[in-house]
Formats: structure tokens, C-alpha cells, sequence
């Protein structure tokens, strides 16, 4: 029989080495999300954000702002010194859209970058992005696009600055005239329409320059804690999948160690029949079906307590054999003798208890052992068999007559079987020679 062996399983070392990969990568990726470059959006220089200068004749007719350099980063507006404060805008805007209510999303930045050159009379700047949100937004009115704002103290400026998009609140201005509900108040850039930069109130007579080199938002590509939350899911797909596969694992040997041990059983059930047949066959007469000689000292063995001899168990003996068989041979042929054989095996069967043993001690010679037995039962079914035969008529090339001799012993204590089975076969020759087809009583010694 062969047994297929299974795939070797993963060793601990190759998992060992995985388990330190995976974990090294870890450590990799959680240092590294610092090194993850921001995402930025540079609004000043860049081919896809238009600049628009806002500007108004002034009452003498000069524009309210002029650009100062060709790179469209400086401009500069001339208030005169009789001004009256009226609004003529002084600043730029940053285009957004692509279309009158399509932004862009601007709520993944969390930072605005800053550095903006002032020189002027003004104390503050302001600067504001307008979000489209068709709740509140219409296309019509341009004014309708939410006014987040933050105003910067011109001290400040001059210098990189980071601004917080959190730091930008709604104009009240902005809420009051489009009657805005609170849960609508709150700053928004989802889809940011248009930044502008000016002053956000009466302009100051005299010269505003500015001169802008960073204007730019920052954010990150993902947040620490969603790239954390990343690196755990990872591992707990590793898990999972780990968990899973070595269930599938587990289930294929089981099936597999299953399939073996019902081939083993199998196996084992095979040979404890093949065991069974093996010591019917070493115990058992082929030709009567009764015991054998090795049957019979079986038996007797198993009678026996080698320790206690004087407690093993008292039995009776009866040995036949039958009369002049020898000529029943010569005259009916050997095969027609095996049938009076199996004949008179039946009829002792027959007179067996229950307890009774019986063998075919060789030839014609057959030795009953009945445990717990007095000799007068012994004797009495002795005589019963003996008769039995007598009466029976077997058909061979005519009827023919047949007869045995019986000798009768039973064990005595200390007593070994041979000694037992002598006194029985020494009965047993008496009865022949007293002229057969009788049973005799063994001497209770030798
Ligand atoms: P006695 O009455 O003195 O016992 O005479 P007997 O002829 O029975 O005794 P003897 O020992 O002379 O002959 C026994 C015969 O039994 C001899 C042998 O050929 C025959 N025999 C032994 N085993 C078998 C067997 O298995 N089959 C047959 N058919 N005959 C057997
Ligand atoms: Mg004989
Ligand atoms: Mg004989």
C-alpha cells in the first residue's frame, strides 16, 4: 500500500522570514509617511490659473491698478491724495473655473503658503475665495459663490507665511445679504471658483505695490492617520488571508490524515481477518471442521493455570477411535473412509454441550474435553455416542457397520494434560482389547 505523502508544509524559517519582511516594510511605511512630498497647487505663474488684474478708471481716468512686471507677479494701484475713500478695486484674482459654476476642489490642501511683498499706507489685506454650491450659488449672480475670507495685517507680510485654510470665515457681509441658515455658514472650498487678493475696504490714498513670489496651497496626499489606518487594514488583510489559507490548509490535512487512518483502518480490519482465517486454518481440522491438535492444545493451554495447577480447571477426557477403520479403507477406498470420517465427527458434534471441545486427534482418533465434567456424565455421553454410531447406517457400497472404542478420563488436580490423556488412551486400548465398541473408565492413576 502506498500513502501520498502531502506537500511539505512552509517551514518556520521561510515564514520567519516573511514575518520579518512584512514587519521591516511596516516600519517602512510608517516612517515614511513623513517623507511623502505634499501635495501642492501653485496659484501665481501657473499656465492653468489665469490672473485677472482688477482695475477701474479712476474719475481722472487712470486705471485704479496697473501690473509692474511682465510675469504678472506685481501690481501696483496710485490712490490720489484727494480720494474720497470710494471703492475703485486695487488687486487680482485667481481663475479657478472652467466653467461659470465648475471650481476646482481645494478641501484636500490644508495650508496656503504665502510670501507677499507690501509696501503701501494700507494695515491689512484681504484675501478670499469664492466656493460655487448650488444650494446657495445661482449662475446668474457671481456675488452668490460663498465668501471665505481672512484678512492679513500688512506687518505681517513681506515674509513666507502659512495660513491655515481654517483660518478663512465667511464675510457676515456675504451671509446677511444671501440670508445664508447656520448649517449652510461654515467656511467651504469644495469647489472654489475664483482667490482674489485686495484691500476689503476704502482704499488709503497713495501707492499700494505689491509683489507676490509664493502663493501656493499645500496638503498632504493622505493623512497620517488614513495612511496609519491603511497600514492596518493591510495587516489585518495579511491576517485574514494568513488565517484563511492556513484554515485551507488545515482542512486538506485533516481530509488527507482522515484518508490514511480509513486506509490504515482498512488495512488493520484486512489483516485481523486475514489474522482470523490464518488461526481457524492452523486450528481447525479441513476435512471434519473440528479442532486439530494444535486446536486441542490451545484449548488445554488456556485450561490450564500454570501458577495454580491445583485451581486449573477440572474437565473429563473421552478419546475414541474407531474400530478396525483400517478395513472400512481397503474396502470402500479412501475417500468413501473420509466420509465415515466427517460421519462420525457430525455425530460426536452433535453430543457436544455448549462447553464441550472436540478435535481430531489424527487418523481416526477424535478427544473431547469437557470442562467441569464428572466422569459419569463423561461416560454416559460417551455411551451415548458410542450407540448413536452403533444405530447409524452409512451408504457406501452397501451399508456397512461401524463401531468405536471409547476410553474416559478425568483430570485430577497437579495432573498434566499428557499424564491426563495417557490414563484416557490407556482406557482406550483396554476397550479394544476387550473386543471394541465400548467405553471404558481410566485408571485414576497411571
Ligand atoms: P483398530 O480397530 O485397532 O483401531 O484398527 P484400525 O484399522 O482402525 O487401526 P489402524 O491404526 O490399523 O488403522 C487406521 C487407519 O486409518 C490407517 C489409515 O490409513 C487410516 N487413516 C488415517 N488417517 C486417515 C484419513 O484422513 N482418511 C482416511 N480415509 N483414512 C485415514
Ligand atoms: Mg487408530
Ligand atoms: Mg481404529
Amino acid at each position: 500500500m502506498v500513502f501520498q505523502g502531502s506537500k511539505p508544509p512552509m517551514n518556520d524559517k521561510s515564514f520567519n522570514s516573511i514575518l520579518l519582511a512584512v514587519i521591516v516594510v511596516t516600519i517602512l511605511l510608517v516612517v515614511g509617511v513623513h517623507f511623502i512630498p505634499d501635495k501642492r497647487l501653485a496659484l501665481i505663474s501657473n499656465p492653468s490659473i489665469p490672473l485677472f488684474l482688477n482695475s477701474e478708471p479712476l474719475t481722472d481716468g487712470t486705471p485704479s491698478s496697473e501690473w509692474t512686471n511682465e510675469e504678472y507677479t506685481s501690481w501696483q494701484c496710485n490712490y490720489p491724495d484727494n480720494f474720497d475713500g470710494d471703492y475703485f478695486p486695487c488687486g487680482i484674482t485667481m481663475d479657478l473655473s472652467s466653467t461659470i459654476d465648475q471650481g476646482r476642489d481645494l478641501s484636500g490642501y490644508e495650508n496656503l503658503t504665502i510670501h507677499m511683498n507690501y509696501t503701501g499706507p494700507a494695515n491689512k489685506v484681504r484675501i478670499a475665495i469664492r466656493n460655487y454650491n448650488p444650494t446657495y450659488s445661482n449662475v446668474e449672480d457671481r456675488n452668490s459663490t460663498k465668501f471665505n475670507a481672512v484678512h492679513l495685517h500688512t506687518k505681517d507680510l513681506n515674509r513666507e507665511h502659512k495660513l491655515a485654510l481654517t483660518a478663512f470665515t465667511v464675510a457676515d457681509w456675504w451671509l446677511n445679504q444671501f440670508n445664508i441658515p447656520f448649517a449652510q455658514a461654515a467656511p467651504e472650498f469644495t469647489n472654489a471658483i475664483s482667490i482674489t487678493i485686495d484691500f476689503g475696504g476704502p482704499e488709503q490714498p497713495g501707492t499700494h505695490q505689491f509683489s507676490i513670489e509664493k502663493f501656493e496651497l499645500h496638503g498632504e496626499w493622505i493623512s497620517t492617520e488614513h495612511w496609519y489606518l491603511g497600514i492596518l487594514c493591510l495587516w489585518m488583510l495579511g491576517i485574514f488571508i494568513f488565517a484563511i489559507k492556513k484554515l485551507i490548509k488545515l482542512n486538506a490535512q485533516t481530509q488527507h490524515d482522515t484518508h490514511i487512518i480509513n486506509q490504515l483502518s482498512n488495512t488493520n480490519e484486512q489483516l485481523r481477518e486475514e489474522t482470523n482465517k490464518f488461526r481457524r486454518l492452523s486450528t481447525v481440522d479441513p476435512l471434519t471442521q473440528l479442532y486439530n491438535r494444535f486446536g486441542i492444545d490451545q484449548i488445554v493451554a488456556s485450561l490450564a493455570d500454570q501458577n495454580r495447577p491445583e485451581t486449573s480447571a477440572k474437565y473429563s477426557l473421552i478419546i475414541t477411535d474407531i474400530d478396525h477403520f483400517k478395513q472400512i479403507n481397503d474396502q470402500h477406498g479412501h475417500d468413501n473412509g473420509d466420509l465415515v470420517l466427517q460421519h462420525i465427527a457430525n455425530i460426536i458434534q452433535d453430543n457436544m454441550r455448549a462447553n464441550d471441545f472436540v478435535g481430531r486427534w489424527g487418523g481416526e482418533e477424535f478427544v473431547m474435553i469437557m470442562p467441569c465434567t464428572s466422569t459419569k456424565t463423561a461416560m454416559s455421553i460417551a455411551e451415548t455416542i458410542r450407540t448413536t454410531l452403533a444405530n447409524s447406517k452409512v451408504k457406501l457400497n452397501g451399508e456397512i457397520q461401524l463401531s468405536a472404542s471409547f476410553g474416559v478420563s478425568e483430570h485430577q488436580p497437579n495432573e498434566d494434560f499428557a499424564t491426563c490423556f495417557k490414563r484416557a488412551d490407556n482406557a482406550l486400548y483396554k476397550a479394544k482389547e476387550l473386543g471394541r465398541n465400548r467405553c471404558i473408565l481410566a485408571e485414576d492413576k497411571l
